[in-house]
């Protein structure tokens, strides 16, 4: 850590200060969960040069590429007083946790500096390019091939549900290197220019009405040598590296889900029915336990599938709760943001694995049951 570090009370308190002190002045950009809405993109971007230009972007990562060298526990302390002010704590999670975190682990030198502190400064918005129409849960069979062409790879394939590609000048994108081997050992990982040729994004609406993710359809895209991120034909250790943190990163997701509960608590009172009253203190319990799990985890990534397990299904049962005690109003849909949140929530029991694969891994990972039979 680097040994001009505050204390850690020292830097909750600058953190705070400097919070609300961009809250003030309109900067903070207000908390968009894991996936920046495209409509934000210009709030966030700009959000993200002030945290970087001020010291706040990239608290734990290394000085030399543009972080300030401090302890993981820094980061925690930022994420928590963002989610206590309602504010992101990045700008781009593909970026900032996904390929960040892969480089940081993975990269050689001359990528780190490459990419690192442009990530931090916003002058790079990153997707991530793992999920195709036919793996998403199966991953490993995934069908994108590059090919070595001497002094470049050429990738060919389709990639789908890609968040922010539309947006993103970088992709994190696996694709299959060695064509004779179906499984995880002929997968590499590449740092992917999305601004080559032979690249076509579409982007595919939700039923929020937004179009968050996309379909990437990849025609022989160059990428350099130089951005095969860790061995060739071994990408697949890299993708699970990055997997687990996608996992784990609930960040002060404490914090959030106490102020959601609270405002369904506040949506009762005398007049409730008290079969609903029932079930929203039902609600309040499980957000309960939820919160000490999540505080216990720390970030764990081996505990990354009971967390976001946990997380992602409260959050569906919550809004449900939540529409269901508008009564005959929810047909309607009157309020928009419980419209909104009850919407895009079981996007998130899929988003980065679904709540079933997340059982299998506590099955297998966590209780040390038999691993889930293959077919054939
Ligand atoms: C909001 C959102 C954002 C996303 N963003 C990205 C992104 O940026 N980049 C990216 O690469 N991908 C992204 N995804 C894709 C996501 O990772 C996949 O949707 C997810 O892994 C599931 O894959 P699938 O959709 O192919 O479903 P399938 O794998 O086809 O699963 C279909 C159903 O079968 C169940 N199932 C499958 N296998 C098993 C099993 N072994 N045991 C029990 N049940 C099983 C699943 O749980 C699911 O209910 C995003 C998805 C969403 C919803």
């Amino acid at each position: 850590m680097a040994p001009d570090a505050p204390t850690i009370d020292e830097f909750r308190r600058r953190a705070a200060d400097f919070i609300s002190e961009a809250k003030t002045d309109g900067i903070a950009c207000r908390a968009f969960g894991a996936i920046m809405p495209p409509a934000m993109y210009d709030e966030a971007k700009a959000w993200q040069q002030h945290m970087f230009a001020s010291g706040f972007a990239g608290v734990s990562w290394p000085k030399e590429y543009g972080g300030q060298g401090y302890g993981p526990e820094f980061r925690l302390v930022w994420s928590e007083e963002c989610a206590r002010a309602e504010i992101s704590p990045y700008m781009n999670f593909q970026g900032f946790v996904l390929a960040g975190g892969a480089i940081l682990k993975y990269g050689t030198e001359e990528q780190k500096q490459k990419y690192l502190r442009a990530t931090l400064a916003a002058e790079i918005l990153w997707c991530q390019l793992f999920s195709e129409p036919g793996s998403g849960s199966d991953l490993v069979s995934l069908s994108t091939r590059a090919e070595d062409h001497g002094d470049e790879w050429q990738v060919s394939g389709q990639k789908v549900w890609s968040s922010t590609a539309q947006l993103a000048d970088h992709g994190i994108l696996l694709a299959r290197t060695n064509p004779e081997e179906p499984g995880h050992s002929g997968i590499s990982f590449f740092l992917f220019d999305m601004h080559g040729p032979g690249i076509d994004v579409r982007p595919l609406k939700q039923m929020t009405g937004d179009h968050e993710f996309c379909e990437v359809f990849l025609d022989d895209a160059p990428v350099a040598k130089a951005d095969l991120l860790g061995p060739l034909h071994g990408g697949w250790g890299v993708a699970t590296s990055v997997l687990g943190d996608e996992r784990a990163e609930v960040g002060a997701a404490g914090i959030g889900l106490e102020r959601a509960t609270q405002r369904l608590i506040d949506t009762i009172d005398d007049s409730t029915d008290p079969v609903h009253r029932d079930r929203i203190m039902r609600t309040r319990v499980k957000a309960g336990a939820l919160r000490q799990l999540l505080d216990r985890s720390e970030g764990d990534p081996k505990l990354g599938p009971l967390v976001k397990l946990g997380n992602t299904e409260f959050s569906t049962e919550r809004t449900r709760a939540r529409l269901d005690g508008m009564g005959p109003a929810a047909t309607v849909l009157a309020d928009e943001q419980v419209a909104e949140d009850f919407l895009y929530a079981p996007g998130m029991r899929v988003a980065g694995g679904t709540s079933e694969i997340q059982r299998n891994l506590i099955g297998e990972r966590l209780l040390g049951l038999p691993r889930e039979p293959k077919a054939g």
